[in-house]
C-alpha cells in the first residue's frame, strides 16, 4: 500500500464515527417529532374545526421554537463537546501529522482536538450556509413549514401522512446535514494543522491539492477540481453535501493512487490531470455516468477536453 492509499483507507475507516453521531441525531429527532405529533392532537388539528387558521399559527410557532430549543441547539452543543467528535478530530490531527512527517516536515504537536473542534465546526459550510445556521435556524423553520403545509393539504388524514410527509424527509435532511458537517469538520481540522503546526519552510514548499475519489460516483464538479492547486491557507468549502474529496499537501500528493473504472476495476494512476483525463477516456461507462450520456460520449470520442466536458455537464 502506498502512503496515499493508506491515508485514504484510514480516512474512510474514521468516517464510521460519523455514523455514531448520525444515529444519535436521528434518535433525538424521532423523540422531538413525537412531541410535534402530540401537539397536533393537543391543538385539535387532526379535524376540521373553528379557528383552525389561528390554532395552526400557534402550532407552527411552537414547533419552530421547540425544534430549535429542545433539539437543534442542544444537538450542536453536544457535538461540540462530544467524545466521539473529539476522538474523530484527534485522529484527523494525527493523520495530518503523519502526512507532514512523511513529506520531510515537522509538526509541533501543539494543537489539541478540544481546541480545534469548535473552530473547525464554526468554519463548516453546507450548501453555502454555515453549518450552525443550517441546523439551529433553518432546520426548525423547515420542520414548522412542513407541518403547517401538511395540515393544510391533509386536514383529516394526518395520522396517515405524518411519517411520509414529516418524519422521513426530516430524517434524510438531518442525516445529510450531520454527515457533511462532520466530514468537513475533519478536513478543516487537518487544514488548520497544516497552517498552525508546521514550519514555514514546509508551508512555503507546499500548496494544497484537491483530491477527488475517482470512481463512477464522483460528480462533474469534484472530478473537474481533482488535481487543482490551492494556497495553504485555503479552507475547503465542499461544493455539495457528502463530498468525499480531501485537500492534501502537494508534497504528499506525488504518488500513484487507486481509481475505480468500468466494472469496478481498480488501477493506479499518477496525479496529473492528464492521467485523470486518460483514465476517464479509457473507461467510457464511467465517463457516461459522471458526465451524462451525451457529454460523456463526446468526451470519450475525443471531441471535447475534460475541462470542456466538466463545464458542459454542469460542473463548477
Ligand atoms: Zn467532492
Amino acid at each position: 500500500m502506498t502512503d496515499l492509499e493508506s491515508f485514504l483507507a484510514q480516512a474512510i475507516r474514521q468516517r464510521k464515527l460519523e455514523q455514531k453521531l448520525t444515529k444519535y441525531a436521528l434518535t433525538r429527532l424521532r423523540e422531538a417529532l413525537g412531541w410535534v405529533r402530540g401537539q397536533i392532537e393537543f391543538h385539535g388539528l387532526t379535524q376540521i374545526g373553528p379557528n383552525r387558521t389561528e390554532r395552526l399559527k400557534v402550532l407552527r410557532m411552537e414547533v419552530e421554537t421547540y425544534m430549535k430549543e429542545q433539539y437543534a441547539t442542544p444537538l450542536m452543543q453536544t457535538m461540540q463537546v462530544s467524545e466521539v467528535m473529539n476522538d474523530f478530530i484527534d485522529q484527523q490531527l494525527s493523520l495530518a501529522r503523519q502526512v507532514v512527517v512523511a513529506t520531510g516536515g515537522s509538526a509541533s504537536g501543539a494543537l489539541t482536538a478540544s481546541a480545534v473542534l469548535p473552530q473547525a465546526m464554526g468554519q463548516v459550510m453546507v450548501n453555502g450556509v454555515p453549518w450552525g445556521e443550517l441546523l439551529v435556524d433553518r432546520l426548525p423553520a423547515s420542520v414548522a413549514d412542513k407541518v403547517s403545509r401538511m395540515l393544510g393539504l391533509f386536514p383529516d388524514d394526518v395520522g396517515k401522512v405524518f411519517a411520509d410527509a414529516i418524519v422521513r424527509p426530516t430524517e434524510r435532511h438531518v442525516e445529510a446535514i450531520i454527515t457533511s458537517g462532520v466530514q468537513d469538520t475533519g478536513s478543516i481540522a487537518q487544514q488548520l494543522l497544516w497552517q498552525i503546526e508546521t514550519s514555514d519552510a514546509w508551508k512555503t514548499d507546499n500548496q494544497q491539492v484537491w483530491s477527488a475519489m475517482l470512481d463512477s460516483r464522483v460528480c462533474a464538479t469534484c472530478m473537474g477540481r481533482d488535481g487543482k492547486r490551492y494556497p495553504m491557507d485555503y479552507v475547503k468549502v465542499s461544493p455539495h453535501p457528502n463530498c468525499r474529496c480531501v485537500l492534501l499537501p502537494e508534497s504528499f500528493f506525488t504518488q500513484d493512487r487507486p481509481v475505480e473504472g468500468d466494472g469496478g476495476k481498480v488501477v493506479d494512476i499518477d496525479t496529473t490531470q492528464r492521467a485523470t483525463e486518460k483514465w476517464l477516456r479509457d473507461n467510457p461507462q464511467t465517463a457516461r455516468k459522471v458526465l451524462g450520456v451525451k457529454v460523456g460520449n463526446q468526451f470519450v470520442e475525443g471531441k471535447i477536453s475534460l475541462d470542456v466536458a466538466v463545464k458542459k455537464a454542469g460542473g463548477s
